[in-house]
């Protein structure tokens, strides 16, 4: 049986996804964004190992935190890289009545499809809208998020729209237009602010960290910029 390689598990997480939840963390991602504060998750074939049922075993007995809102997300790292295993665990989960939640920077392949279908919501996290700057900040192309952004409309499948802001590099006006392009059919959108609470692992990892001096962005600006997203959705869906 396929096993899932684990960094770790909070019990007890209330920012990813509704309600009190309980996220596990999976090894491996490909993306290297530059304000990654997991960069510890970035192996994939690190962490403890289990099988579906074992980690099942491990979550559902934090379920009497979950209330009637809550659940478990997958985040990571980038779960998707291990939908085969997700798969299996989310079965589970919704076998005993679990919400399920994906965290992602946005994969689609057959795997990924096939887990979407024991899915309640995924969070699907834009980096930057445009393709360039994508690249520059993760290293990656904004294709997959893009592809995996409208396959969940066509498909149905709730979602939230979230983007963490840095100063100097998505904290623009235009580019929170465009963000408000992938929002229009979003349960939720959320802005969060860039925050340094991960640079000790890339010390420890020994990995040159280049947002070094960059401080997180204001209260200010992040209530403006929450406003202009706001109102652009607000215009869009009314064309
Ligand atoms: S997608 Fe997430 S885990 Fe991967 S590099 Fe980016 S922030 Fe880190």
């Amino acid at each position: 049986m396929e096993k899932g390689y684990i960094h770790s598990i909070e019990s007890l997480g209330t920012v990813d996804g509704p309600g009190v939840r309980t996220v596990v963390f999976l090894q491996g991602c490909v993306l290297r964004c530059r304000y990654c504060h997991n960069p510890d998750t970035w192996e994939c074939n690190a962490g403890k190992a289990y099988t579906a049922k074992e980690l099942f075993d491990r979550v559902i007995k934090f379920r009497p935190y979950f209330g009637s809102s809550g659940g478990i997300t997958a985040s990571g790292g980038e779960p998707l890289i291990q939908a085969k295993f997700l798969y299996e665990f989310f079965k589970l989960l919704k076998e005993a009545g679990v919400h399920t939640a994906i965290d992602t920077s946005g994969l689609i392949n057959e795997h990924v499809k096939k887990l979407l279908t024991k899915t309640d919501l995924v969070l699907l996290d834009i980096k930057h809208t445009d393709p360039i700057e994508y690249k520059k900040l993760t290293g990656s192309d904004l294709i997959a998020p893009q592809k995996m952004h409208a396959y969940l409309i066509e498909n149905n499948i709730p979602f939230w729209i979230r983007q963490v802001i840095v100063p100097g590099i998505n904290d623009n006006i235009e580019q929170i237009k465009e963000l408000a392009k992938y929002c229009i059919h979003a349960q939720k959108y959320e802005l969060i602010s860039y925050h340094t609470l991960g640079l000790n692992k890339w010390k420890k990892l020994n990995i040159p960290y280049t947002l070094e001096g960059v401080d997180p962005p204001s209260k200010e600006l992040m209530t403006n910029l929450r406003t202009a997203l706001k109102e652009e959705v607000n215009r869009l869906k009314t064309l």
